[in-house]
């Protein structure tokens, strides 16, 4: 297997690592809030952050020092930082390992974060079902104030600095951002019209960065290290650093790795994940997350950055590579990801809503084989009328892998039509009776 230097697993794959407080500190943990703190202004940061090219790693992949330069510096007010741990999407259980395993590496680039914008508060919205992790959470943030890196006077500054964590009821849509802010507030949990966007109204309509996980798990090696060092790493200059990617599906080793951006997707299934699980060969991929439209082979060669997949059709979105093998039905899969959307679907617009319910039946009749002629005509049309029409992005993400199928698989579609037309029983002449 192809061995890259790691950044963020690094700790935690030392023996006897345990992501307590003194097993980070002895890795050189809270050595960069030290630096901020004692050597930096605010605006160094952001500058340093910017320099370093980082994207956001939840799915949108928007420059993160770009963003922390849109909280308006002269806000009276309180601003606030959240921090995105609501993963949920299908094939992505990256962010979950960074909580579990090394809390304290996320909490320090949340320190730094507040510094950089001038949050005094800052909340981990972490997923519902991910209980461990917000009890591994809560002790880190417990032991960071007992320390003396969060709380009132932070490291004998005039700075406060305060981290809560707080768990979500588990819905999907929660992960987008505005929703977050919502279910942060105490209301129902559904995106928001935008613009105004967090930068300027967020939590409680006040100046607000919503960073994902690994996004935050970055900053303090950035820091570190410096802001060229982590240009340097990856697919510059628009994929900079490296990137947690989760490998499920039919391959011989899923798992999280820690790989820089740029790299292959046949390197990445191949070298690193063992390859196939049996003897079948590859059908297809889904490159980033369930939102993501389907690969095929003739796209292994791509490269694992945000610019490389957008050409060839899809998204790096959460870097959740799932494999599928030869034999799997296509059709099957789409429906499958259909039923989680049309689950998962906040309900607020109507096209997402009504549109969500009627693909999944469409695709639900015609894999039970009993789909109609016309039915593929008003499946794209049904997509045409979601995509781009809806209040947040989910609109796009459901019909995602509806399109890729059938623009790469509509044999398939098209056979089991065919299939239920033969099966169909043939009309019968109506009688004429002579009186
Ligand atoms: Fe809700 Fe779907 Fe509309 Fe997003 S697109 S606001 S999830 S109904």
């Amino acid at each position: 297997m192809p061995q890259y230097e790691k950044i963020l697993l690094k700790n935690m794959e030392q023996p006897g690592y345990t992501g307590s407080l003194a097993d980070y500190e002895k890795s050189g943990g809270y050595q960069a809030f030290r630096k901020v703190l004692k050597d930096m202004q605010p605006d160094q940061v952001i500058e340093e952050v910017k320099k370093s090219s980082l994207r956001g790693r939840g799915g949108a992949g928007f420059p993160t020092g770009v963003k922390w330069g849109f909280i308006p510096k002269d806000h009276p007010g309180p601003k606030y930082l959240c921090c995105n741990a609501d993963e949920s999407e299908p094939g992505t259980f990256k962010d979950r390992q960074l909580m579990e395993r090394d809390p304290h590496q996320m909490l320090e680039g949340m320190a730094i974060t507040c510094f950089a914008i001038g949050a005094e508060t800052a909340y981990v919205y972490i997923r519902g079902e991910f209980r461990l992790g917000a009890k591994i959470l809560n002790k880190a943030v417990e032991e960071a104030n007992a320390a003396g890196y969060l709380g009132k006077n932070v490291l004998g500054t005039d700075r406060t600095i305060n981290i809560y964590i707080h768990a979500g009821a588990g819905a999907y849509i929660c992960g987008e951002e505005t929703a977050l802010l919502e279910s942060l507030e105490g209301k129902r949990g559904q995106p928001r019209f935008k613009p105004p966007f967090p930068a300027t109204h967020g939590l409680y309509q006040k100046p607000t960065v919503v960073n994902n996980v690994e996004t935050m798990a970055n900053i303090p090696h950035i820091i570190n290290r410096g802001g060229e060092w982590f240009a340097g790493i990856g697919s510059p200059p628009k994929s900079c650093g490296t990137r947690i990617f989760c490998l499920s599906g039919h391959v011989k080793r899923p798992g999280n790795y820690e790989v820089p951006m740029g790299i292959t997707f046949r390197e990445f299934i191949y070298d690193i994940g063992g390859g196939m699980s049996s003897d079948k060969p590859i059908k297809a991929f889904i490159p980033g997350g369930a939102s993501a439209p389907f690969l095929t082979p003739e796209h292994l060669d791509v490269k694992m950055d945000f610019e490389s997949v957008a050409m060839a059709g899809s998204m790096l979105g959460s870097g959740g590579v799932t494999v599928m093998e030869e034999g799997t039905s296509m059709v099957w899969a789409a429906l499958r990801l259909m039923e989680f959307f049309y689950h998962e679907s906040c309900g607020k617009c109507t096209p997402c809503r009504e549109g969500s319910s009627w693909l999944t039946q469409i695709l639900q009749r015609i894999w039970t084989k009993q789909g109609r002629q016309g039915d593929l005509d008003l499946l794209t049309e049904l997509c045409k009328n979601i995509a781009g029409r809806t209040i947040c992005a989910f609109g796009e993400a459901e019909v995602g892998p509806i399109q890729s199928t059938l623009h790469h698989f509509r044999h398939e579609y098209e056979d089991l039509i065919r299939e239920a037309d033969a099966m169909r029983p043939k009309s019968k002449e109506i009688p004429v009776f002579n009186h």
